[in-house]
């Protein structure tokens, strides 16, 4: 960043930082759709690949518009370095490669996206890497978990679908006390509501598919931390194994985060006003939203974000067959398990992004057969809460 950036506001970042105007006087960012550079002679090819120039070889390696988005959402995130991903799941691959070795142990939140999990217990197990789930909300299971060999306390807050918030600040003194990495996805929330970094994380993770593209348009992820973990052991894991994001992903990125502040807030706006409404309706038992006040975590929420976030999941009386006919009342809401979107979806978790978990492990996360998950989206609220009532005419 430059001393100016340092100084601006996130908005200000969002909208300024990263983009290194060509002498075309371009005022958008370029796409640079290319995925090699050339160089002006023999010696100046010879000292690009000896590291002695700083420079572009190759967009494996680096690339001005995947260079751009990076830049911009270090700044948003408060950190030194970021890399940009092909995807959600190789920015947790990458972390996973760069800092990882056979022998070590991870200490996961067991309320982490499915695919994490199975990454985690099939793939990273075949390479010797061991992980232990604990309950997000119980710093002493955190603490208990930890071995000699742990290198990583993993996490999302809040939770998916239940919106469970873990306490950064706890937790990263745990990870600190034994010589261990917090990392965060915080896909959820973004920097617009969350900054991990700031309260105490070594590590942030994202899918950039979700929110920060938030229009459902392209695959990409990313890693922001320190210039010795991120910006050397993940970086060397994008440049050799090649997991990295596309130039045209990472401009429709750059021009998701101009716009990020706002949509977070009306996400969390609309989430608000539909969880408060459906909190009143007489076949509801239960609504898991942050903003609530009568949330577990709500205080907690408020120290650690500047809003609620778009995620509402709610509990039908009526088990499965209540879910489905909710479900499949809906005119206008999507019937997708994706999130982030302009468009609000909605999802019957324990027959879908939940359904590889046997029905007593669904149970013990109180992942409950008459459970939804809204996505919460950019929509008129009375036309969410429309098609809702639909659904709970339904069961009435
Ligand atoms: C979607 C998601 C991921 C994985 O991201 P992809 O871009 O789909 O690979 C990881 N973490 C969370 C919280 C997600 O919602």
């Amino acid at each position: 960043m430059t001393k100016e950036s340092e100084q601006w506001g996130i908005a200000t970042r969002a909208v300024r930082t990263g983009h290194n105007r060509t002498s075309e006087g371009e005022h958008s960012e370029p796409i640079f759709a290319t995925s090699s550079f050339v160089f002006s002679s023999a010696a100046e090819a010879a000292a690009r690949f000896g590291g002695e120039q700083p420079g572009n070889i190759y967009s494996r390696f680096t690339n001005p518009t995947v260079r751009a988005f990076e830049e911009r959402l270090a700044a948003m995130e408060g950190g030194d370095s970021c890399v940009a991903t092909a995807s959600g799941m190789s920015a947790i691959l990458a972390v996973c490669m760069g800092l990882l070795q056979a022998g070590d142990h991870i200490v996961s939140s067991r309320s982490v996206f499915g695919t994490t999990n199975v990454l985690f217990n099939k793939y990273l197990s075949k390479f010797g890497v061991d992980t232990t789930y604990v309950a997000l909300t119980d710093p002493t299971d955190w603490r208990e978990a930890i071995r000699p060999e742990t290198k990583l306390l993993f996490l999302e807050t809040p939770s998916n679908p239940l919106t469970e918030i873990a306490d950064i600040p706890a937790l990263a003194e745990i990870a600190h006390a034994h010589d261990c990495l917090l990392v965060v996805d915080n896909c959820f929330c973004t920097p617009a509501l969350q900054k991990p970094l700031a309260l105490g994380a070594d590590i942030v993770v994202h899918s950039a598919t979700k929110y920060i593209d938030g229009q459902a348009r392209c695959m990409g992820g990313a890693v922001v931390g320190d210039a010795k973990h991120v910006g050397e052991d993940v970086f060397g894991v994008l440049r050799t194994a090649g997991p990295t994001m596309s130039p045209f992903n990472a401009w429709t990125f750059l021009k998701g985060l101009e716009t990020l502040q706002l949509r977070m807030k009306q996400h969390s706006a609309n989430a608000s006003e539909l969880a408060n409404w459906l909190q009143n309706q007489s076949v509801i038992k239960n609504v898991y939203y942050p903003g609530l006040v009568s949330h577990p975590q709500h205080h907690l929420m408020l120290r650690q974000q500047s809003a609620a976030g778009g995620i509402v999941s709610f509990e039908l009386k009526g088990g499965k067959a209540a879910a489905w006919k909710f479900i499949d009342a809906m005119r206008m809401l999507s019937i997708t398990t994706n999130l982030g979107d302009t468009k609000t979806t909605i999802t019957h978790p324990a027959t879908t992004t939940h359904g590889r978990l046997s029905p007593e492990e669904r149970e013990a996360s109180s992942i409950r057969d008459g459970l939804i998950r809204l996505a919460v989206g950019l929509e008129d609220v009375a036309d969410i809460q429309a098609d809702l009532q639909l659904g709970l005419d339904a069961l009435s």
